[in-house]
């Protein structure tokens, strides 16, 4: 079955205007409680306050010997050993004017002391004495209680991106579990008649599915969990059922049959279980985006070339998948580079050219064929330029907008 075509000619959206559309349908999702570790990554949903300083007690920086400042006023001096401090033990007796104690790091400084010497700035000791041969100013060494972390203070702010050092703050701060915003799970479905799965033989007029693997990743890349669900075919039925189980999910991405195609049956499909937005957007590669809702759930209908479908997911739905999980961040960084080549473009679209971005020169360089089924454009990139509608080139030498797709910035 043939179906109509009824949108066909609509004027496109930019860029811009498509993606703030979309972000406009997206916030927070609700918190969950997990264990620290498994919380890397997400965004904190509660403000961590100290419950105790830390740390929670004066104690030494170094190995060495516990003194009181005014007793090794002049060096060298030699001095008793009244008593040995290891890490871990509790307060001790008070430290007598004329006495130092042996102290190990993080143990407790004892009262009465207020400096401590490294073993490296004396003789060693040798039993019950000890010879100070150099010594700091009061306090030297010395690690104050709450020097870190504050009792009652907030160390950690609702929104902030839990990396490995603040997993660190957490534990510190006596936190085993932690309240975070939840990853979205994402389902990610292919279509088309020709696509089959990866470990098929290849038979004729079939092609391997990429882009349910490339999404997927995309999207765990993102910070979401995928849920790649498989081929639908380009009939309304598979679709529907297809796309029923898919709504399960979050949020929907499909690729594939959203273009004005005979077969085209996403959009038709959707706008029986929901609504659909069909978009031309302005831009290179990857103009048919579709958005919209299906039982309730956000979809993309992405193009089915694989280089559109990867570039539209990182423009579109990544930017959305972020917003989900409480970022504040949702873009990329950009960086302006200098162009090592010319680079032609259709006047009216935006254009995104998959380039090598070198940061040590500011420069970078297309990854050579830009067709929008060469996925390995994509695979050699570690950067877009971005080319504004306009001119139909950009000359090499003068200065562009690149997108750094690589960056491990997270905040
Ligand atoms: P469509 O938008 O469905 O017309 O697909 C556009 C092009 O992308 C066609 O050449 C499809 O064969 C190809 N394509 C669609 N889906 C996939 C997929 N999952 N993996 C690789 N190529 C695909
Ligand atoms: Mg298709």
């Amino acid at each position: 079955m043939k179906i109509a075509q009824p949108e066909l000619e609509r004027s496109p959206l930019s860029v811009d205007e498509a993606l703030g559309r979309i972000l406009e349908r997206f916030a927070s999702l609700p918190a969950e409680e997990k264990p620290i570790l498994d919380a890397l990554g997400q965004v904190l949903d509660e403000d961590v306050r100290a419950p105790n300083d830390v740390p929670p007690f004066a104690n030494s920086a170094m190995d060495g010997y516990a003194v009181r400042a005014a007793d090794v006023g002049v060096t060298p001096v030699r001095l008793p050993v009244a008593m040995e401090i290891p890490a871990g033990s509790a307060a001790t007796a008070r430290l007598m004017p004329g006495t130092v104690a042996r102290i190990m790091t993080g143990a407790p400084l004892p009262a009465g002391a207020d400096t401590v010497v490294r073993v490296e700035d004396t003789d060693g000791g040798s039993p019950g004495m000890v010879e100070i041969r150099k010594a700091g100013p009061a306090g030297e060494n010395v690690r104050a209680a709450g020097e870190d972390l504050r009792k009652g203070e907030v160390v950690l702010q609702r929104g902030t991106v839990l990396r490995p050092a603040e997993i660190g703050v957490l534990a510190t701060a006596g936190r085993a579990s932690v309240h975070v915003v939840r990853r979205p799970r994402v389902a990610v479905l292919s279509t088309g008649d020709e696509v089959i799965e990866v470990d098929e033989p290849l038979a004729p007029g079939k092609i391997r599915d990429a882009n349910r693997w490339s999404i997927a990743a995309a999207a765990r890349a993102a910070g979401a969990i995928a849920v790649p669900l498989g081929i639908a075919r380009d009939n309304a039925e598979d679709l529907r059922r297809s796309l029923r189980r898919a709504a399960e999910e979050d949020v929907v991405v499909t690729s594939g049959g959203v273009s004005v195609g005979d077969y085209d049956f996403v959009k038709l499909v959707v706008r029986e279980l929901g609504t659909m937005d069909f978009w031309t957007i302005a831009m290179r590669p990857g103009k048919p985006v579709a958005f919209g809702e299906v039982l309730a759930k956000p979809i993309f209908g992405l193009p089915g070339n694989p280089v559109s479908a990867l570039l539209t997911f990182e423009l579109f739905a990544r930017p959305a998948l972020l917003k989900l999980q409480g970022r504040a961040k949702l873009h990329r960084p950009r960086v302006t580079a200098r162009l090592l080549e010319d680079v032609t473009k259709p006047p009216h679209l935006r254009f995104f050219a998959r380039a090598i971005y070198d940061a040590g020169a500011g420069t970078v360089r297309t990854t050579g064929p830009q067709g929008s089924g060469i996925l390995r454009s994509m695979a050699l990139a570690n950067a877009l330029v971005d080319l504004p509608i306009g001119p139909g080139v950009a000359k090499a030498g003068t200065e562009v907008s690149v997108i750094l797709t690589d960056s491990a910035e997270d905040r």
